[in-house]
C-alpha cells in the first residue's frame, strides 16, 4: 500500500469515528459498511483509472438534462473488474458476516469466469438489475449480496472516472434534480451555513451539485404548500424534505458548516432513524440505496 493510500484510509476512518461519536445509535450500521467505505477509498486511489475526457461532455446536451454518463463511456471492458470485485468481496465478508456463504460463491464464480462483472455494466443502470436476477438464480446467491457488490463496484468506477469532471461541468447550467454525472437522484441534501445554498449528493457516483430551484428534485413540482420539512424535536439540523406531489422525501442536513472533513454517505447513514420515520409515514426515498431499504 502506498503512503498516499494510508493517509486517505485514515481520513475516512476519522470521519466514521467522529460521526459515530455524534450519533451513537448509528454505530451498528456504519460499522457494517465501514470496510466498504475503506475499500472504496483505497481502490480509487490505487487503481488510477483514467478519467473520462472532459471534452467529450457537451455543454448544450447538459443544459438539455443529458447527464455525462449518456455522453461518454464510463464502463470499459478492459477495466480491472475482477480485481475490484474480489477486493469488494473481502470487505463485504468483513462487514456482513451473515452474507459469508454468498460472498464465497460470488468470489468463486468471479475467479472461474462464470460471472464477468463487466456484463452488469453494458447498459447501465438497467443491466445491473438484470445481472442481479440472472446471477442469483444461476449461482444460487442472494440478490442482496450481488446488489451490494455491484452497487459498490459501480460507485468505485464512477467516482474514479468522474475525477475532475466537476470543475469542467460547473457553471454549465445544470438545473436538474438528478445527478449531472450519473443520472441518479440524490440520497441527501445539505444546506450550507450562511449562504443557504442547497447542495445535493449522489450516492451512486459520489458527485455533489448545487440545486438552486425551489422545486422537488424528484418530480420538479413545486408543492402547493411550499416546501415541507420534517424534523425530530430538538435536532433541527437533521430534517427530511417531503414532496406532497410525488410522496418522496429527501434527508436534508440544515445549516452545515463548510469547515472540516466530511463524507456525505456516512452522514446520510447516521440519519436512518429519519428514513424509518418517513417511510412509516408513507413516503418513499428520493433514491433507494443499500441502507434505506428496510
Ligand atoms: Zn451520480
Ligand atoms: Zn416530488
Amino acid at each position: 500500500m502506498t503512503k498516499k493510500a494510508d493517509r486517505k484510509t485514515s481520513r475516512v476512518e476519522g470521519i466514521i469515528e467522529y460521526i459515530i461519536g455524534k450519533s451513537p445509535h448509528s454505530k451498528e450500521i456504519i460499522t457494517a459498511f465501514k470496510p466498504l467505505f475503506l475499500v472504496r477509498e483505497r481502490l480509487i486511489d490505487e487503481l488510477n483509472l483514467k478519467s473520462i475526457d472532459p471534452s467529450s461532455i457537451d455543454g448544450e446536451k447538459l443544459r438539455q438534462g443529458i447527464p455525462c454518463i449518456d455522453q461518454a463511456p464510463f464502463f470499459l471492458k478492459g477495466d480491472p473488474w475482477e480485481k475490484i470485485g474480489l477486493a469488494v468481496a473481502s470487505a463485504m465478508r468483513e462487514g456482513f458476516p451473515a452474507l459469508g456463504e454468498d460472498v464465497a460463491r460470488l468470489e468463486k464464480s468471479i475467479k472461474a469466469g462464470d460471472i464477468r462483472l463487466f456484463d452488469a455494466f453494458t447498459d447501465f443502470p438497467g443491466s445491473v438489475e438484470k445481472a442481479v436476477a440472472r446471477w442469483s438464480s444461476k449461482a444460487d446467491i442472494k440478490p442482496q449480496a450481488i446488489g451490494l457488490m455491484l452497487g459498490t463496484v459501480a460507485r468505485i468506477v464512477l467516482q474514479a472516472k468522474s475525477n475532475g469532471i466537476d470543475k469542467h461541468i460547473e457553471g454549465m447550467g445544470w438545473e436538474k434534480g438528478y445527478c449531472p454525472v450519473c443520472g441518479a437522484h440524490p440520497t441527501i441534501a445539505v444546506i450550507r451555513e450562511k449562504i443557504a445554498q442547497r447542495w445535493l449528493h449522489c450516492s451512486r457516483c459520489g458527485h455533489e451539485w448545487r440545486f438552486s430551484r425551489m422545486f422537488c428534485p424528484g418530480c420538479e413540482q413545486e408543492s402547493p404548500s411550499g416546501l415541507d420539512y420534517f424534523y425530530v424535536e430538538d435536532r433541527r439540523q437533521e430534517t427530511a424534505f417531503t414532496c406532497n406531489s410525488c410522496k418522496r422525501y429527501l434527508i436534508t442536513l440544515n445549516q452545515i458548516s463548510d469547515m472540516g472533513d466530511h463524507d456525505r454517505d456516512v452522514s446520510a447513514m447516521s440519519l436512518i432513524h429519519l428514513d424509518l420515520v418517513m417511510q412509516e409515514k408513507g413516503f418513499t426515498p428520493m433514491s433507494w440505496c443499500e441502507w434505506n431499504t428496510f
